[in-house]
């Protein structure tokens, strides 16, 4: 398969670099780098950003995005393995990639990266929800970054773009859409992986909105909505019982009926409860 880069085609990288995926750290690795050019145009126009990579593996969507003119990438890659493989890519794109070796659950990119940038990835399976929660609930909004395309395992990806009423709609809905717009922009078979998981894949792209779709206070709305699907199958006035001493007369203030499911009460009617919550 001929490379968009020069560099030696992704299959050759990881026989040079003996890098056998490991299960342990998510290891799916995609090979055709004409697929990585497409997911890195998703994330929109690269050039003049930055961009943070999670999960780098061998290279193929860091090559996208580097390809598609990205100022720079910074790359977070938890597996020693892969190091000299990214050193090569970082050899043929002088001043562009830089490559942080450590868990992205752990390691500051603040310093490395010119705000707003762009965050891109086929994220790790084990540590991909906990990240994309950690990057919507930043302690100020707009956050540091200006959009998200991330690949998800195809029901995630469905649970983040899910409507009120669809069966997939719940805390990661609200969370993503109350400040951002969310869409999935690419279906990925098994077959585009090496090794092919057992799950269907899709891209995600979230889009920072400049301000939240609706006034609420970030940590009331996150207490309820969490309260709320944790019991999904309870009537509200069951599943928020702790979350305030009158909360049947809240939730009808609210003008929603206290017998209510949290998977049939939209985005906009959260964002009022959490308000009139937040007054006390
Ligand atoms: N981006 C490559 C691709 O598309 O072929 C590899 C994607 S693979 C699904 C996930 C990558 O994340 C692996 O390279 C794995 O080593 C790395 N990884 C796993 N856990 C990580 C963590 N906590 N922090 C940073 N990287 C991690």
């Amino acid at each position: 398969m001929a490379a968009i880069d020069g560099l030696p085609p992704l299959r050759e990288v990881i026989a040079t670099h003996e890098l056998v995926a490991k299960k342990s750290l998510g290891q799916n690795f995609l090979l055709d780098l004409n697929l990585t050019a497409k997911i890195a145009r998703c994330a929109g126009d690269l050039s003049g950003c930055d961009v943070l990579e999670v999960g780098p593996g061998p290279g193929g969507l860091t090559r996208g995005l580097l390809a598609e003119g990205a100022r720079k990438v910074l790359a977070v890659e938890k597996d020693s393995r892969c190091l000299p493989a990214l050193a090569e890519i970082a050899a043929h794109y002088p001043d562009r990639l830089e490559v942080l070796q450590g868990d992205a659950l752990a390691v500051d990119v603040t310093a490395h990266l010119r705000t707003p940038y762009k965050i891109a990835a086929n994220l790790p399976y084990n540590v991909g929800t906990e990240l994309l929660v950690r990057w919507l609930t930043p302690p100020t909004w707009p956050p540091a970054w200006d959009s998200l395309t991330l690949m998800f395992q195809k029901e995630v990806a469905q649970r983040i773009t899910a409507k009120v009423g669809d069966n997939h709609y719940g805390r990661l809905a609200i969370l993503a859409q109350w400040r951002t717009d969310a869409k999935i922009v690419m279906h990925l078979p098994p077959e585009a992986f090496q090794p092919a998981p057992k799950v269907h894949s899709a891209v995600v792209h979230l889009k920072a909105l400049p301000a939240p779709r609706f006034e609420a206070d970030a940590k009331v709305l996150e207490r309820v909505v969490a309260a709320g699907f944790n019991q999904r199958r309870k009537m509200l006035r069951a599943s928020l019982k702790g979350v305030h001493p009158r909360i049947e007369a809240m939730l009808e203030e609210a003008g929603i009926a206290p017998t209510e499911r949290a998977e049939r009460v939209s985005l906009e009617k959260f964002c009022t409860l959490a308000r009139l919550l937040a007054r006390g």
